[in-house]
Order: C-alpha cells, then sequence, then structure tokens
C-alpha cells in the first residue's frame, strides 16, 4: 500500500499495541479484574495523533487484550520496555514479514536504538511529543525517515498539549483509568535507574493548570475521584511540587503517587501533600544494608529514619508502598530477615521486593558488564525478578531464593496482621491489597506485574 493514498473515505489504519511481558496474566488470579492500571503511552500517542489526517486509531494493551491473528494495519507502533523487548522485536518482525511497517519506541529503544532498528522501518528515540506527529505526516507523504530523535529543547511545557485519550481502552479491562501524569524524569542519578540514562535529568514538567485541567475533565466524564500519579518523582523540584499540591486541594481528589524519602526533610510539603488528596506513596526505601545505599548511588536515603518517616506519613492518612531491591553489593544472605524485619517494625502497609536488575546502557549495566558479572543478555529475564548478573556476595541461588522467601515471609498472615497493627490501618481495602500481594507472592513465577495501591486511614493513624 503507497502511503499517500489516505483520504478520509480510507483513512490510514494505525495500531499502537503495548506487548506483554513472557509472565503475562490476564486475571489476577483470585482476582476478577487484572491488577494492573492502564498505561499512559499509547493513549498519550494517540492523543498526539493529529486530528487533520485521516488516521484510524487502534490501542491494544497485550496485557489485558489478545492481539487478533488476522490484524492489518498500514502502520504499527509498539511501545517498548526492556522486558518486552523480545516479545515486541518477534512482533514487530512477524508485521514486517506481512508487508506491514513498523515503528518501535519506548524506554529500551532510547537506551538500545540501533538493537531496535533491526526490528522496525523507523524508531523514535526519547520522548516522542514533537516526533510523533512528525513521524505521521512523514508516512503519510510516503516519506518516512529511519529515526527520530527527541529534540534537544524538548520540553512539556505546552499549555496546548492534548491530554491523553483515556476512553479508548475499556475501562474494565484495569483496576483503574485513572492515571496521570505531571512530571517526567528525575534529579538524581541512582546507578540502576533507567530514567537518567534514557532521559537525563532534566525536570519536564507539565504546566500545573494542566494538569488540573486534565483531571477535571476526567472527574466531569467518569465521576471517578481517585488518581494515580505515575510521575517517577512528584517532589524532585520542590516549587513545582508545591504549585502542584496546592492547585489540587479544591479538585477533592484522592491520589497515590511516588516520591523520594527525602521527603521527610520537609515536614510542610508533606502537610501540603496530605491536604491535597494524597492518601498513597510509593517510596524507594531500597535497602536495609549498610552500604548498598552507596552501591545503588542513592546515599541520600540514608540521611532518612525509615520508621520516622513512615510513622509521620501515616499520621497525616498518607498509606506507604515501599519498595526494596535485593542484590546490591553489600547484600548478603542476612539482608532478606534483617528487611522483613524492618518492614514489620515500621508498619509499612504494602511492601514489595524485587531483584537488582542492570537495565542496558545504565551506569550500573556498564559496570557490571566491565567485571564479567552480567550472566545473561535475554532480555525476557530483565523483569526485576529474575537474577540477571553475578551476585557480589551471594550465589545466584542464594538471591533468588531469599527473593521469594521475603516475599512469602511478609504477606504471611501473621506478618499481614502485625504490619498493619503496627501501620495502625484497618482499611477493608489495605486488607484486600495484601491478600492479594500475599497471592502475588506464593505465585511470583507466573505473574509479570502487580500495580494495587492502598490508602491509609487518617482517623485511625498512628498518633
Ligand atoms: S530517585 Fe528514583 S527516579 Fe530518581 S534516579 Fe533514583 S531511582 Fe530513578
Amino acid at each position: 500500500m503507497e502511503s499517500h493514498v489516505f483520504t478520509h473515505a480510507r483513512k490510514m489504519k494505525l495500531v499502537l499495541i503495548s506487548p506483554k511481558g513472557p509472565l503475562y496474566r490476564k486475571r489476577g488470579g483470585i482476582f476478577k479484574r487484572s491488577l494492573r492500571y492502564q498505561p499512559l503511552t499509547l493513549t498519550t500517542l494517540a492523543a498526539l495523533t493529529p486530528k487533520d489526517l485521516p488516521i484510524d486509531v487502534t490501542l491494544i494493551d497485550e496485557s489485558v487484550t489478545e492481539i487478533p491473528a488476522d490484524l492489518t494495519a498500514d502502520l504499527i507502533g509498539l511501545t517498548v520496555i526492556t522486558g518486552t523487548a523480545s516479545r515486541a522485536y518477534f512482533l514487530a518482525d512477524r508485521f514486517r514479514e506481512k508487508g506491514m511497517k513498523v515503528v518501535l519506541g519506548g524506554p529500551h529503544v532510547t537506551l538500545l536504538p540501533d538493537e531496535a532498528a533491526e526490528h522496525a522501518d523507523t524508531i523514535c528515540v526519547g520522548y516522542s511529543e514533537q516526533s510523533w506527529p512528525q513521524l505521521l505526516h512523514d508516512f503519510m507523504s510516503g516519506q518516512l525517515q529511519k529515526r527520530y530523535q527527541q529534540a534537544p529543547d524538548f520540553n512539556l511545557d505546552d499549555p496546548n498539549m492534548p491530554f491523553p485519550e483515556r476512553h479508548r481502552f475499556n475501562s474494565e479491562d484495569f483496576l483503574t483509568q485513572a492515571v496521570f501524569e505531571a512530571t517526567r524524569a528525575c534529579t538524581h542519578n541512582c546507578e540502576f535507574c533507567v530514567a537518567p540514562t534514557a532521559w537525563g535529568r532534566k525536570q519536564y514538567q507539565h504546566p500545573v493548570e494542566w494538569v488540573v485541567n486534565d483531571i477535571r475533565q476526567f472527574v466531569e466524564r467518569t465521576g471517578k475521584r481517585k488518581l494515580i500519579f505515575v510521575d517517577l518523582n512528584l517532589v524532585s523540584d520542590i516549587g513545582y511540587a508545591k504549585a502542584l499540591f496546592t492547585a489540587l486541594i479544591p479538585l477533592k481528589i484522592k491520589w497515590f503517587g511516588l516520591s523520594t524519602v527525602l521527603i521527610a526533610h520537609n515536614e510542610e510539603l508533606m502537610e501540603l501533600m496530605a491536604r491535597s488528596g494524597c492518601k498513597g506513596l510509593l517510596l524507594g526505601l531500597e535497602t536495609v544494608t549498610t552500604g548498598s545505599l552507596g552501591d545503588a548511588g542513592k546515599k541520600f536515603n540514608s540521611s532518612v529514619n525509615y520508621k520516622e518517616l513512615v510513622a509521620k506519613l501515616h499520621k497525616l492518612g498518607i498509606s506507604i508502598q515501599g519498595c526494596f531491591v535485593f542484590g546490591l553489593d553489600h547484600d548478603t544472605v542476612d539482608t532478606f530477615d534483617a528487611t522483613v524485619e524492618l518492614v514489620i517494625d515500621a508498619g509499612i502497609d504494602l511492601p514489595r521486593f524485587s531483584i537488582l536488575t542492570p537495565f542496558p546502557a545504565t551506569p550500573l549495566y556498564q559496570r557490571l558488564e566491565q567485571e564479567q558479572r552480567i550472566l545473561t543478555k535475554n532480555w525476557e529475564l530483565y523483569d526485576a525478578q529474575h537474577v540477571v548478573f553475578q551476585p557480589k556476595l551471594m550465589t545466584v541461588k542464594e538471591l533468588e531464593d531469599g527473593h521469594e522467601r521475603a516475599w512469602k515471609k511478609i504477606y504471611q498472615y501473621n506478618n499481614i496482621v502485625r504490619r498493619l497493627w503496627n501501620a495502625k490501618n484497618f482499611q477493608p481495602l489495605a486488607i484486600t491489597a495484601n491478600l492479594g500481594y500475599r497471592f502475588y507472592a506464593h505465585n511470583l513465577h507466573k505473574f509479570y506485574t502487580c500495580d494495587w495501591p492502598i490508602e491509609h486511614n487518617p482517623a485511625k493513624s498512628r498518633g
């Protein structure tokens, strides 16, 4: 099909796909609905697709919907993270064999553009807000380029940027459709993190008013006031965070988001966050091992007493999803039990453990490769649940077993009770979420992800 023949009578058929990971399951076992929240990338790309072009857009999140065997399209776009790269390349090769054009984008493509280019007609490197419309114009005029790169002056500050088209997905397929974004990137430079390597440390920020209007429209359309911010670090820029939280107060929403533990040093910001409707925070606590924070390039965490921080946030009615990573260079076989003890003692509402993963091109990957400790380049295993490198003070098996043991132990019934008792969190949702995670803990090998946030009851919080 020649690409310049599209008209409003014969629209260009564009299919955007988020490929599934290898451990994909549509349903969360005992739960009827996927424990996945609706991804923002595809709905954002749909919104950025120029409305003056005759394009018919279809979105497929393969984690909840199968790709039809007889799917045809003029152009297929696949968004790729490292854990889905093998699947994305497989699909891309198959679509191209059938004569369809393929564009690849996303974090993995940004990290390894040359590898991705072998499986695509074109690739998008970096953020696509500017390059995506250009790519589509080029495709439709038969002038598709080999690569589209994020411009050096890229920012998110355009007040007229379209809002993600969340309604394009079936809300029934997801835990929630209320997924929002105010900022991208983070000022820090943790050794294992993809963000600084892929996108640098510049602050990309939507205008606060844009974020507020996006939420307002969503609330008007759905009547739902509980939402998730997927920003990597909402408090990366304190000034912006204050302006955002202040503007959220009149919306009377409840929200969940991500922050560094550095929020501990700013009581005013914590209080403002609570007043703006924050009910849950995902904190990268990472490790309890002395020395491991230095290994991770995250020494700033050591300035914070985790137990005190959790207590303060509980007092403000904010529940904690505490994330820890196992396999840092100072971690030993004793690290697992020590972590479990801290999590119980601190009353972390919903703990989550992962295995250190050296995503390609990150400083961690480069260091481990230099030290000849990368054990496999099978990207399917780069999912934070498999050991893909040689740990320093443990064997691979000790790390695998310890990770699984920690998950099972922290979600033993008695430990769920102890944690929630310490947290003074008796919300039914907290108990349900813990039971969901307990199921997940016992089926780690079957699941790819579990995104369940919970909230805290301020009236019953620690005093
Ligand atoms: S603080 Fe979080 S988002 Fe920022 S660089 Fe470190 S791991 Fe990445």
